[in-house]
């Protein structure tokens, strides 16, 4: 039989169980679905579709849309098949054989995953103790290694770290000094104090990617996006397969972004919800690792990770299992639900700790 690449025979993919459970807090999805004017919307626009027609491959409307959003012009937005294909997009134009990507583990899974794939070498960074990026590191890391792209994740999966703005800055500086990329994942970023968004310009080396999975409620929609100099966007646009978004998919970003108000308003709700959670996590003996994010990580104290991952299990809940992760010995990722689901968590978890 054809093998693959070497280094990817070597490989192991990226795997999230896909479990039917009743209670799915694993992949920090919305628990609140999209709202139903804009399924309603969208079904309409579906009945418009030009079917036999190639979708607009600028995806003009979208880029105009988003860029409106963060007060930029379309040239400055790259939008894709979840912010997972912008980060691969990113690598296919930037990384590459001979050259490397930097991280600061733990951090995002896909960000080294995907650097690995498109041949690009992964250089890693320690983060503190308490997870917070350690300039030292990163300056040691950047100069000895002179990365092409440096990743940051803020707020960080899977720790919920939010970087403050004084760090991002020092790492940009850094990242420039070797004529590289800075790669700011804000995933997550509707939950943070403040954005990265607001230093991107023409001149700097600074791209931002936000994605719809999260609090616009549209993980199955499966778009993501990226705000940057207008210039990268164009070196992006030349690898990116023509036409690689489809036109119910631009509409659908198009039509979501016009209920802001109810996305920000699931935020709000989420980070309320978050902290009854960690308060109610709190009494039980586990640690616990302040996030600024719609998830929690945690290390039960007296049962091992992966045991209490399939207790949780066998009591139809799900969350992310990341015990067995180098620098995550023993923690789990729980994704903050509705009240109902964190309820069935907690106390799914009080049954099994105590
Ligand atoms: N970045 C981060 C930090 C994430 O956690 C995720 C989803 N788990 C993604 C990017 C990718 O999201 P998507 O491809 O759904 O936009």
């Amino acid at each position: 039989m054809i093998r693959p690449r070497d280094d990817v025979a070597l490989m192991e993919g990226y795997h999230s169980p896909q479990l039917d459970v009743a209670v799915r807090l694993n992949t920090n999805e919305s628990p609140e679905p999209a709202p139903p004017p804009w399924v309603d919307e969208l079904a309409d626009a579906a009945r418009d579709v030009d079917w036999h027609r190639y979708p607009d491959r600028a995806a003009t409307a979208l880029r105009a849309a988003i860029g409106a959003l963060h007060g930029v012009g379309p040239e400055q937005v790259f939008a894709a098949n979840g912010s997972n294909e912008v980060l691969q997009t990113l690598l296919l134009t930037y990384g590459g054989p001979g050259r490397s990507a930097a991280v600061w583990e733990p951090t995002y899974a896909l960000h080294s995953h995907i650097a690995r794939i498109t041949a690009t070498e992964v250089v890693e960074g320690e983060r503190a103790t308490d997870f917070a990026v350690d300039l030292d590191e990163v300056r040691r890391v950047v100069a000895g290694s002179r990365p092409s792209i440096a990743f940051l994740c803020s707020p960080n999966n899977p720790t919920g770290v939010v970087d403050d703005e004084a760090t991002v800055r020092a790492v940009l500086d850094e990242v420039a000094a070797v004529d590289g990329l800075l790669v700011v994942d804000e995933a997550y970023g509707q939950f943070a104090p403040w954005s990265a968004l607001g230093l991107v310009a023409a001149d700097v080396p600074l791209v931002v990617t936000r994605t719809f999975s999260k609090t616009w409620s549209m993980a199955a929609a499966r778009l993501g996006y990226l705000v940057g100099p207008a210039e990268v966007v164009a070196e992006l646009d030349k690898v990116v397969l023509p036409y690689h978004l489809d036109t119910l998919k631009q509409a659908a970003g198009v039509l979501a972004l016009r209920h802001e108000p109810d996305m920000r308003a699931r935020v709000a709700r989420l980070v309320e919800e978050r902290g009854r959670l960690v308060a109610a996590l709190g009494q039980l003996p586990v640690d616990i690792w302040p996030s600024g994010a719609n998830f929690v990580l945690f290390r039960p104290r007296d049962v091992a990770g992966d045991e209490v991952w399939r207790q949780l299990v066998e009591r139809s809940v799900l969350v992310r299992d990341c015990s067995s992760w180098p620098r995550l010995e023993g923690c789990l990722r729980v994704t903050i639900g509705t009240t109902d689901e964190d309820d069935a968590f907690l106390k799914a978890l009080e049954e099994i700790l105590t």
